[in-house]
């Protein structure tokens, strides 16, 4: 082992130093694994409104902008949106109103 310091402020002083080092490293590793990062994902921008239906049929859920009128509820991501719409057990289907459909429609 290298020699260390045998005061605290100087031993805390190293350890926060390995530290940032350590996140570093620890970014430079997930970069070189990933690529550079990617632009963050937008604000969420959609929401489900879910219609009662019978028990034993799928869901039934209206998708609206997350600034529709209509629009009640917790909003959700593109990604949150494609990932109920993967569900057999869920239909979903555009508000008429804000016809989240006809703009950056959540694939399927
Ligand atoms: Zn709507």
């Amino acid at each position: 082992m290298s020699e260390l310091p045998r005061d605290l402020p100087r031993l805390w002083t190293l350890k926060r130093y390995l530290l940032l080092l350590l996140t570093d490293v620890d970014r430079a590793i997930e970069q070189a694994e990933n690529g550079p990062p990617r632009d963050k994902p937008g604000p969420p921008r959609y929401v489900v409104m879910w219609r009662y239906t019978p028990v034993g049929t799928p869901r039934l859920g209206v998708l609206h902008t997350a600034d529709c009128w209509m629009a009640k509820g917790q909003r959700l991501t593109i990604r949150e949106v494609q990932q109920l719409r993967r569900s057999d057990a869920r239909n979903i289907e555009a508000c008429d109103v804000c016809t989240p459909d006809t703009q950056q429609r959540p694939a399927q």
